[in-house]
């Protein structure tokens, strides 16, 4: 299982694949479809370079995304 807030992100960015964005966009995207607090959107949790709180999917194939540096991800 992943947490909770990794399928909301699985589902904003079902269809994004390749996309490079900044976490204000992701904040963004993540908005409409969901409540979104300022600064409870972590992607850094689902990517490459997820810490040790991160979600389950960090640093696997099942990852979100891969940081490019900070503040800036690409969607895998
Ligand atoms: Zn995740």
């Amino acid at each position: 299982m992943f947490c909770f807030s990794h399928y909301k992100f699985v589902e904003a960015f079902k269809d994004q694949a390749g996309r490079v964005l900044k976490t204000d966009e992701i904040e963004k995207m993540m908005s409409p479809r969901f409540i979104v607090n300022k600064g409870s959107v972590r992607p850094k949790a689902h990517s490459d370079k997820g810490e040790a709180s991160a979600c389950k999917c960090a640093n696997t194939n099942d990852r979100i995304f891969d940081r490019i540096k900070q503040g800036l991800y690409k969607v895998r």
